[in-house]
């Protein structure tokens, strides 16, 4: 492997008004001063414009509401922004959404990731072919599949596998990104990632849910034992994982990125709810509401995450998970009472 350095200072990212690219636009610019952003982000169902206002560095940031699919949309923004990094996260993220309406996940992860791609190769790679640009794709852990409780952690080498419709369109968008790599000598990264958590995620997820439903009094909905187990990373160690690599991460590697937080789903909620008994006193233990439902169809059992070779770039979380759960919950306390 090669030792690569990059200096983003114009950067197009895409899904900046989901989850984790709300959380990268914060930390990148409150990161660099000399470092500017285009969000584009087509305001799907999960994406907030709320999210990326009242920012002390709005003058460093352009909000664009369109489609990663939109390939001049794409075009007029890499030309006339000069943009010289793109990172990736817009996608459709939601397992069980892709279980009852897989095409959407198609369109965007697959089609969406290509569009981008075509397009940054036009633009970077045309008559003068540039070295001092960097795309950089966010995928997740789900494209290994699924662990037996006694198998070593994923690796980057291990084979990918994926199960649901969603890790399947990630999985494909790794490969095209890779492709683009190896084909065209577009300079890409990849990160794939383990479980986030942390502030500005969807209601619909996993513990945002369990957070909302003690805040209700509401039945905690845990599928089919809680027995699943997952690696959990605070969101913010995540982004500071993909500026690691977008700064230093070798060019056509991939890195792994998880926090060493296996955690069964039973015990986060009971964790969770131990948490709200603090926060947010109800006269009685949240767990009380704890309630079993049907298993979601083919639940990947166990992801586990081997980041030994991110750390190589001297990466580690600054989150434990009781601490990250901890600010976890007073964010959404405090959401919940604005
Ligand atoms: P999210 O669903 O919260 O946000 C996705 C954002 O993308 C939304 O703002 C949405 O409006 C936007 N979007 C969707 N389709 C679009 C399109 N066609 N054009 C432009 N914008 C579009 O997702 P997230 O949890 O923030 O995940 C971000 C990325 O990180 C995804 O690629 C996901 O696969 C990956 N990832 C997520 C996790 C996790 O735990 N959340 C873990 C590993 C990897």
């Amino acid at each position: 492997m090669t030792e690569t350095t990059h200096t983003p200072h114009r950067v197009l990212v895409t899904g900046s008004a989901g989850f984790i690219g709300t959380s990268f636009v914060h930390r990148a610019l409150d990161d660099d001063r000399e470092l500017s952003i285009v969000s584009l982000d087509a305001l799907t169902y999960a994406g907030t414009r709320a999210n990326l206002e009242g920012m002390p560095h709005a003058a460093r940031h352009t909000f664009v509401e369109g489609d990663i699919c939109d390939a001049a949309l794409v075009a007029k923004l890499l030309r006339a922004h000069d943009i010289d990094t793109v990172v990736h996260f817009a996608a459709e993220s939601h397992v069980d959404r892709s279980i009852t309406g897989p095409s959407a996940f198609v369109q965007t992860n697959v089609v969406g990731t290509f569009t981008l791609l075509e397009e940054a190769r036009q633009h970077w790679l045309g008559a003068v072919k540039r070295s001092d640009v960097r795309f950089h794709h966010i995928s997740t852990d789900e494209v290994f599949g699924s662990l037996g409780r006694h198998d070593p952690p994923f690796h980057e080498t291990t084979r990918y596998s994926p199960n649901s419709p969603y890790s399947a369109s990630k999985a494909s968008s790794d490969h095209l990104v890779r492709a683009y790599f190896h084909t065209y000598g577009l300079p890409v990264s990849i990160t794939n990632c383990s479980n986030n958590y942390g502030p500005y995620q969807h209601d619909e997820k996993f513990i945002p849910t369990v957070i909302r439903s003690c805040l209700a009094g509401k039945a905690i909905p845990v599928y089919g034992d809680g027995s699943n187990i997952r690696d959990w990373l605070y969101v913010d160690d995540h982004v500071r994982a993909i500026l690691d690599v977008v700064r230093h991460g070798e060019l056509g590697e991939t890195y792994n990125v998880g926090g060493d937080n296996e955690c069964a789903n039973l015990d986060i909620v009971r964790q969770l709810c131990a948490l709200m008994d603090e926060a947010s006193p109800s006269g009685a233990p949240h767990a009380r509401l704890i309630t079993f439902v049907t298993d979601r169809p083919g639940h990947d059992w166990r992801y586990a995450v081997d980041a030994s070779k991110i750390r190589t770039l001297g990466w580690a979380p600054r989150e434990t998970f009781e601490s990250g759960l901890r600010k976890t919950v007073a964010w959404y306390v405090a959401k919940r009472a604005t």
